[in-house]
């Protein structure tokens, strides 16, 4: 590549404030956000920020043109690595901020794929309405990241997550053209080729904007807090509620260790693991639910909590992004994994993961959280606190590497809302299963020069080289 001809051709597309050359990115990979990352990894050739879908696929021609890699930056809140760029060059998205008139009438948003979530959920908040889509980053992502990613939001019993809520999307590919997938309540015409994107992590193209359908802001939000003995009484009571017909907005069954932990922030009082549960809807139905959530909670020996603690935890939920940054700054490698499991694997799944975070971190904690009449997402929050970042790089690489294995074997999935990035590559394939043939074929052929985000998901023709 002749980098000088490159970035010439991209500022003549974007201008040329909108060039950085020779940046490192980071993100909020733990790592990264350390900065004990190595800086190959967040090392961009050049960083661009295009302002439109056009300006997009001119960038994108130049990079299929001259050979060059291209990794899709949304808001930088990924925590797996996903935006860096790795050496390639990075195609910054926050510029592509427009926000569209709230259609009323069919209840639903276009944006550009930049937007942050917490800036539209505010506006739409005063106009009435909400995405119904609260992850605890909501401050922190940009919508292009949320479908990228595959996102959830403490609220999803009720909201379901982004592919729920997903209508439509524009999109630019690997050979320039910017596809517009129209917004549809539902349409039975061929596969649902906006959800080929949902969690396509910028392997397949650029999301440039986003439809998602908004709610109008609830009448009632009920939330509770109970106390069970035991994790497994807990468990039973959730599964319970969900196969009843019953899908609690919030579910958050904190194991024992993380429920002391919570006592900080939510003040409740006794020992055993809590259930955070929260109801939306017309007063009258959150109401029914909750009263079907308590009953099958009693025939597990619950104890009520009352309202005031769940409340707590609603006012604290979207801080933990300071907490985070202030852990991480006195020296502690924190970290969040995500896996999913079927009602009858997650008791194996939760005790094995655990057992082998355990071997590698100094506190590993766990809820369960996004539940579903098949199964549940379990949650694992880990510190390490190493002497040298050698050392935190190395028990950290030890425990994702224990982690997955111990998921997989127990009869769990990998992940949950977080998505692939660069730390769960490796295990991808795997995890992937039948799928992989239809994926490999997929990628290559929407990208076959492999110009988009070589180093993540598996089977890009230059993993290798990026
Ligand atoms: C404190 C904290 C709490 C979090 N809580 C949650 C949570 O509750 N639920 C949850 O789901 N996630 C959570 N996350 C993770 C993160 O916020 C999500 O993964 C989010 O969707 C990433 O969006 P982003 O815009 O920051 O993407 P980035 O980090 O910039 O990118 C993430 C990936 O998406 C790709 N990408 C981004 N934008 C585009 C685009 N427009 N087109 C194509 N590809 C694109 C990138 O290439 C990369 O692979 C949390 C993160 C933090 C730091």
């Amino acid at each position: 590549m002749n980098r000088d001809n490159v970035v010439e051709a991209l500022q003549g597309i974007v201008g040329a404030a909108n060039v950085d050359s020779e940046v490192v990115v980071r993100d909020w990979s733990p790592l990264s956000l350390k900065g004990v990352l190595d800086d190959d990894a967040g090392r961009a050739r050049a960083v661009v920020r295009p302002g439109t879908a056009t300006e997009v696929a001119g960038v994108v021609a130049v990079c299929r043109d001259r050979g060059v890699a291209l990794v899709p930056i949304g808001a930088r809140s990924g925590v797996l690595g996903g935006a860096l760029p790795g050496g390639a060059l990075g195609l910054d998205l926050t510029r592509l901020d427009h926000v569209g008139e709230i259609d009323r009438e069919n209840l639903q948003i276009t944006v550009g794929a930049g937007v942050l979530g917490g800036a539209l959920e505010a506006q739409l908040r005063t106009e009435g309405f909400t995405l119904g889509l609260y992850p605890q980053s909501l401050e922190l992502a940009s919508i292009g990241g949320w479908v990228a990613t595959r996102a959830s939001g403490t609220y999803s019993g009720h909201y379901g997550g982004v592919e729920d809520r997903l209508l439509g999307l524009e999109v630019v590919l690997a050979d320039g053209t910017v596809c517009e997938i129209p917004a549809m309540p539902r349409c039975s015409v061929g596969p649902d080729m906006a959800g080929l994107f949902v969690g396509s992590e910028g392997t397949l193209g650029v999301i440039t904007a986003v439809t998602l359908a908004i709610d109008p802001l609830t009448e009632a939000t009920l939330l509770r807090a109970v106390r069970f003995s035991t994790l497994q009484d807990g468990l039973d009571a959730i599964r319970e509620t969900v196969q009843g017909g019953v899908h609690p907005a919030v579910v958050r069954l904190y194991d024992a260790e993380e429920s002391a932990m919570l006592r900080a922030t939510i003040q409740h009082e006794g020992d055993g693991c809590v259930l955070l549960l929260g109801f939306v809807g017309p007063a009258t139905v959150a109401a029914a639910e909750e009263a079907f959530a308590l009953e099958a909670a009693a025939r597990h020996g619950v104890v009520d909590l009352g309202r005031e603690p769940a409340h707590r935890w609603d006012a604290h939920r979207l801080r933990v992004p300071s907490g985070f940054r202030a852990l991480t700054e006195t020296g502690v490698l924190a970290d969040y994994l995500d896996v999913q499991t079927p009602w009858s694997c997650a008791p194996r799944v939760y005790a094995a993961v655990r057992a082998a975070l355990a071997t590698h971190c100094d506190t590993a904690v766990a809820h369960f959280s996004h539940v579903y009449p098949q199964g549940t997402s379990i949650y694992f929050v880990v510190s390490i606190r190493a002497a040298t970042d050698a050392e935190a790089i190395a028990r950290h690489q030890q425990a994702w590497d224990a982690a997955m294995s111990a998921v997989v074997s127990a009869g769990g999935a990998i992940a949950h809302h977080h998505g692939v990035g660069r730390v769960r590559t490796p295990w991808a394939d795997e995890a992937m299963g039948g799928a992989l043939p239809i994926w490999t074929r997929v990628r290559a052929a929407l990208d076959p020069d492999g110009v988009f985000s070589p180093a993540v998901l598996p089977a890009s023709p230059r993993a290798t080289d990026a």
